[in-house]
């Protein structure tokens, strides 16, 4: 079976994303977890060029890694100096790494446009930097930047580049796509020519410019590397960089390469989600495999099929990759996916029965006044609950009223005017009804803070949820400020999170049946703790 080495980048190209900042703790964590997902290097950072990434290999000494290898970044020495005296190859060889990965150029107009030197020069920079990593006992890998454009302007010096590489030691020839606008079949003939000229293992290095870079990476395995480069989620530079999220299911499910194990595989998508939390972006819905729209299913037609077949309407089982399958319900759908997304829930409504229709006609009713639960699971599973003739709310609304005040301050102050926002609310818990105020930076932040106010008295680990997101729509653009509002939140405990939406003609109470059936949907899932609200 072909042998694949998996190598992330995502601490150092995967950085490179405009948005992304990770601290030095975040880098950490994230090694960590790329070492349970049993990726064999992870390049930790360029430690030549900024303090943080030298501060992140040191600190990585006192890590414990079962799988995986750190690789420390840095490119070849500068023109007409010497190896042994260049900072950043004496950084690299000091970085406490045993595996180094050497940038050095492969394209003749790089060569000459960019690093402003001739094409001998180059050889020689390639060749000492990579004698000088090699003499230090270390792992050289040698990443053979825009060699595909470099190939396609005159394959020759790409090839000699890589020649010259082989000769100095490098452990392997990694092909970059810098510039990431290849073809898949340039790739295989690019890649095809470099098997010719060296025994020395190739990789690959692709940028998603074309969208092509999981493609890339599939034709460049398909043409003989070994080594596959990307990041997780495809961060990275511009567009990005192959998506390791893709491309190891791909290998491993559809290409029988087994590059890790079952186990690693089904934490996948846990792994995807941690890291795009921790890089502060929010998970992508729409990702392949990962994305928890992967394999969501809307039309009634299709949920018929899976309550049949399970594959009948899916590429591979979700939980390979650690993902689940997941019905939405809209407008749109039948009984049957109501029946299905209560079973998921764990309540088995009978299919004949009153209570499946009447929940599927009040979904059709309340998304007839602008609700829609394609995107707020949480809020239709609250749905089915009060469904029940026997449900207890953690809480309800008795009422609110919120001031919304424009004031004027004293002329010597700074603003001269600040709005100014009040929420009073009485809410009932048990037999008790609370009354509280509290004043918020906007109305919806007032009925918030007066609404946690009252709650965590009865509930104090409510204080574990924060809001993630909040989002407005109009729905009937024509009618102006009369139009019905829909208000999507999620919200997260740190380790869930969930969405719940509200719709009315007031932007208010929209929000406050969001907001409400966020912080009720939390407490049912706390259940038994908190189902006796102070008996
Ligand atoms: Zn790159």
């Amino acid at each position: 079976m072909l042998k694949i080495q998996l190598y992330d980048t995502t601490l150092r190209d995967g950085a490179q994303r405009v948005g992304i900042s990770f601290s030095v703790v975040d880098k950490l964590h994230i090694a960590q977890k790329l070492d349970e997902l049993g990726i064999p290097f992870i390049e930790g950072g360029w430690p030549g060029s900024n303090p943080k990434d030298v501060e992140f290999f040191s600190k990585a000494q006192s890590l414990t890694f079962n799988n995986s290898l750190l690789v420390a970044f840095g490119s070849t020495r500068r023109p007409k100096t010497k190896a042994e005296t260049d900072d950043n190859l004496l950084t690299l060889a000091n970085a406490g790494v045993k595996v180094v990965t050497i940038v050095g150029k492969s394209s003749e107009l790089q060569v000459t446009q960019v690093l402003e030197t001739t094409l001998d020069e180059n050889l020689s920079m390639i060749a000492d930097s990579i004698r000088f990593i090699k003499a230090k006992g270390l792992t050289i890998f040698f990443d053979a930047e825009h060699f595909f454009d470099g190939f396609k302007a005159n394959p020759g010096y790409a090839l000699r580049c890589l020649v010259t590489a082989a000769e100095a030691g490098a452990d392997c020839l990694v092909l970059c796509d810098t510039n990431g606008g290849t073809l898949p079949n340039e790739i295989t003939i690019a890649v095809e020519a470099a098997r010719g000229i060296t025994n020395v293992p190739l990789g690959i290095h692709a940028h998603n410019d074309g969208e092509l870079a999981v493609a890339n990476t599939l034709a460049a395995v398909k043409a003989g590397v070994i080594q596959v480069q990307g990041t997780i989620n495809g961060y990275g530079e511009r567009c990005g960089n192959a998506n390791l999220c893709s491309i190891i299911p791909d290998l491993k499910l559809k290409m029988d390469i087994d590059c890790i194990t079952d186990e690693q595989l089904a934490k996948l998508t846990e792994i995807s989600h941690y890291i795009s939390e921790t890089a502060n972006l929010i998970p992508d819905a729409f990702s392949p495999y990962v994305g928890s729209s992967a394999f969501s299913h809307k039309g009634g037609f299709h949920v018929s099929g899976l309550a049949k077949w399970s594959e009948s309407y899916q590429h591979i089982d979700p939980t390979r990759v650690g993902n689940q399958q997941r019905v939405v319900v809209s407008e749109l759908s039948g009984k049957r996916n109501i029946l299905y997304k209560a079973k998921e829930m764990g309540l088995d409504l009978p299919p004949r029965g009153r209570e499946a229709q009447k929940l599927l006609e009040q979904v059709k009713l309340l998304e007839s006044r602008g609700f829609q639960y394609d995107n707020a699971a949480a809020s239709f599973e609250l749905l089915v609950h009060r469904a029940k003739p026997d449900y207890q709310p953690p809480f309800e609304l008795v009422d609110f009223m919120v001031v919304v005040e424009r004031r004027r301050r004293p002329p010597t102050q700074k603003n001269l005017e600040e709005m100014l926002s009040e929420a009073m609310l009485k809410v009932r818990v048990g037999t008790e009804v609370i009354h509280t105020a509290a004043e918020g930076n906007g109305p919806v932040n007032a009925l918030d803070q007066a609404l946690r106010k009252t709650l965590l008295q009865f509930y104090p680990s409510l204080a574990q949820v924060r809001l993630v997101d909040y989002k407005v729509r109009i729905l009937e653009e024509s009618i102006g400020t009369e139009s019905q509002v829909r208000v999507l939140i999620e919200s997260s405990d740190g380790v869930e999170e969930w969405r719940t939406v509200g719709s009315s003609t007031n932007i208010i109470e929209a929000s406050w049946l969001a907001l409400a059936d966020s912080l009720e949907y939390w407490l049912l899932k706390q259940k038994p703790s908190n189902s006796l609200a102070k008996s």
